[in-house]
């Protein structure tokens, strides 16, 4: 049985009182004796040790939304695996569909990060998607199939262990457009037969496949009920503590 994950993403939002507010808010009003899932919540690098320290004695982990596949040096602006580590990462999202559109990262940069992360000791939360017009073309399946196949080359069969794949069809995301239940379940389903391919059914079997894309208290239930969707990645529902707790319950129904 793969344990759910649900994660928020809190994007470019939130200074260090906010993201304070914010994850006291969550501490403050879930009720952890109904959360069977693994929670996690990926605020601003600046906010990150706030976070890492408020969430020290509960379940909740912290992740990061970027960064950079070098140790240290002149990359201005960059952030490293070890700096994730010390400011109390366990996760870092990668290949988000605004870094690969907005920053222009590569399949190759992305596979280069994921490495870096594993050997670091962070997990990956790899993120895939196609946009609406790949998908519209015929071409989603075939731009999945090179984005995790070339984010993934290298990755060994033990190493997958520590890697969350996140399904996050573009033209979802922060839309208000959900991929319906059985759109999503359809993909995930690609996704998993793919790593069965690439690796093995055990491995497959093991990964943990999220959903990303508009996902709201209002439709989480049923997505999540889905049985190749493993967790949640959410952006805009994740900002209210009250959002992001209902969602969280949802993976319990
Ligand atoms: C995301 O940023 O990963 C995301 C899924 O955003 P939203 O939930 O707002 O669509």
């Amino acid at each position: 049985m793969r344990k759910k994950v649900i994660a928020g993403n809190w994007k470019m939002n939130n200074d260090i009182s906010g993201s304070a507010e914010l994850i006291s808010g969550i501490i403050n009003n879930i009720d952890f004796s109904r959360v069977n899932s693994d929670v996690i919540v990926c605020p601003p690098f600046t906010s990150l040790e706030t976070a890492s320290e408020l969430v020290k004695n509960t379940p909740i982990k912290v992740g990061a939304q970027n960064m950079f596949f070098e140790d240290k040096g002149a990359f201005t602006g960059e952030i490293s695996a070890a700096m994730l580590l010390s400011a109390g990462c366990d996760y870092v999202i990668l290949g988000h569909s605004e870094r690969r559109a907005i920053f222009n990262e590569s399949n190759e940069w992305i596979n280069k990060k994921i490495h870096k992360a594993l050997s670091s000791g962070l997990k990956p939360i790899f993120c895939v998607g196609e946009t609406l017009e790949e998908r519209e073309s015929g071409v989603m399946k075939d731009v999945l199939k090179k984005q995790i196949t070339e984010g993934l080359t290298g990755v060994t069969s033990n190493q997958m262990e520590e890697v969350i794949v996140a399904y996050e069809p573009v033209w979802a995301i922060g839309t208000g457009k959900t991929a319906s239940p059985e759109q999503a379940e359809e993909v995930h389903k690609f996704i998993r037969d793919l790593i069965t391919k690439m690796y093995n059914k055990d491995v497959a079997d093991n990964l943990v496949i999220q959903y990303g894309g508009s996902v709201k208290p209002n439709n989480a239930a049923e997505l999540l009920s889905q049985p190749n969707i493993d967790g949640a990645l959410i952006g805009g529902a994740a900002l209210k503590a009250d959002s992001f707790i209902d969602i969280i319950y949802s993976a319990e129904l």
